[in-house]
């Protein structure tokens, strides 16, 4: 895996000279503890707003204060709102960060398309891959380019395939291939069974794409695939739109909670701690603001490790649950934080924090860095499907390179003091490995594909 990062490395090693420098000043011997304002002679801008005294010396200040975020009612969006609510944006001088609440994805993509300059967002969160799909204008207006930047990765797990009550008794289960039978009859009695995501190409598309095939099931042509937007989710399978959902917590739950359905798989069983929804900005606003970048990243990591302790997930579920944010009640969100979920169809409940949505680390390694390995799955996956031209990926490489920032990840991770041993030394993950017994090896994704029985390409 080193040629795929080097040529990455070796622009970084050049460019951040000067910052090691500096950030060797600044954290002294021994290091500071982490928030503590530190020898304010060396690197503390004269411009330093008085409204964040704790701003971190670590780091050039940021040339701007504000940036615009958006985000989907979905735990995903728990860093963002957390750096936010708990002022770790304001911390690293970001004082004036607006977390703005997308009404869908579709609109996601057209406000980053527009930037805030035009009333949009200048970034936030994403479901893998939109930010390669906007920057190559595949799914913007007239095709027109805008360039990202994928900066870190939000959060492993915590979301999952639900079914609807009408479904019970049918053997509907993680193991598709149980209900093959039942499901393809429907499509040959002229009634296919309905399976949504809240936007197509993108994770909940493959998470139940993948869970289909899994089982024998083809998503193409045994099933009725649909986009339903998530805040929707509730309404649209009790009026029975839909006799599946994939999507994010709480969605899945609340239809058990609310007596219209049942959790077939969390994506915890079908991949445990599987790439989930990323924080990616316009490349040009990153350009144009390196070090405010590296202090809202800074912010989020700072958020995803406050998030993946235990004890403040209740309070994490108070703050989620606002208006503004996800707008449920915390009683509601608590147990699937704490990775209780009620399955329903006399399935076993799960109770195990370990298949909670986790936000800094899990047992794979940081959560948070963005490994390149992992959006070549999500490219690779989007060859198998064919909403990728089969040659994406002898060009994911260098499509990678250019989108995929890890190298600014691990700048704003160095400034911030994060420990060496939670900074990753390879761009890859390794090998990844799937419920059903599949193997991705990043080092040979053609073999994947190769060894999947159901696909179009
Ligand atoms: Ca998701």
């Amino acid at each position: 895996m080193s040629n795929f990062s080097r040529r990455r490395f070796l622009t970084t090693t050049a460019t951040s000279a000067v910052g090691a420098v500096l950030l060797k000043g600044c954290l002294g011997n021994p290091p500071e503890p982490s928030g503590t304002a530190s020898s304010p002679t060396t690197t503390t801008p004269s411009t330093s707003s008085p409204a964040s005294p704790t701003a971190q010396t670590a780091g050039a200040a940021p040339e701007t204060t504000q940036a615009k975020l958006g985000f989907l009612p979905i735990f995903e969006a728990a860093p963002l709102i957390i750096a936010q609510e708990k002022g770790f944006f304001a911390k690293y001088g970001m004082t004036g960060v607006d977390v703005s609440k997308q009404a869908n994805w579709g609109s996601a993509r057209d406000n980053v398309e527009i930037g805030a300059a035009g009333g949009g967002i200048d970034g936030g969160q994403w479901q893998m891959p939109m930010p390669y799909l906007i920057s190559e204008g595949l799914i913007t207006k007239n095709n027109t380019k805008i360039p990202m930047y994928v900066l870190a990765m939000l959060n492993t797990q915590g979301n999952g395939i639900a079914i609807a009550q009408s479904q019970v008794g049918k053997n509907i289960g993680l193991d598709s291939s149980k209900a093959k039978d039942y499901i393809v009859g429907l499509k040959q009695a002229g009634n296919p069974f309905r399976a949504a995501y809240t936007f197509p190409k993108a994770n909940q598309d493959f998470w139940i794409r993948y869970w289909f095939a899994a089982g024998g099931i083809n998503p193409d042509t045994d099933v009725s695939l649909l986009t339903v937007p998530t805040a929707q989710t509730v309404a649209n399978m009790k009026t029975g739109t839909m006799e599946a959902f994939s999507t994010g917590d709480p969605w899945p739950a609340r239809i058990v909670g609310d007596g219209i359905g049942f959790i077939a798989a969390l994506t915890s069983q079908i991949w445990p701690f599987h790439p989930e929804e990323y924080f990616a900005m316009r490349a040009d606003w990153v350009d144009k603001n390196p070090n405010a970048t590296k202090a809202l990243l800074k912010g989020i990591m700072e958020a995803q490790q406050w998030c993946d302790k235990k004890e403040n997930r209740a309070e994490m579920g108070q703050i989620l649950s606002g208006a503004k944010y996800l707008n449920i009640p915390a009683t509601v969100l608590e147990p699937m934080l704490l990775g209780n979920y009620t399955m329903g169809d006399n399935q076993p409940n799960i109770n195990n924090f370990q298949e909670a949505a986790m936000y800094w680390k899990s047992p794979r390694g940081s959560v948070s860095y963005p490994y390149k390995s992992l959006d070549l799955w999500f490219l690779t996956e989007s060859v198998r499907w064919g909403f990728l031209p089969k040659d994406t990926l002898t060009n994911a490489k260098t499509l990678i390179d250019k989108v995929n920032r890890e190298d600014i990840w691990k700048a704003a991770a160095k400034e911030a003091g994060v420990p060496d041993a939670d900074i990753p030394t390879s761009t890859s993950r390794g090998v990844e490995k799937f419920f059903d017994g599949k193997v991705f090896d990043p080092e040979n994704p053609q073999a994947y594909l190769d060894s999947l029985a159901i696909k179009k390409a």
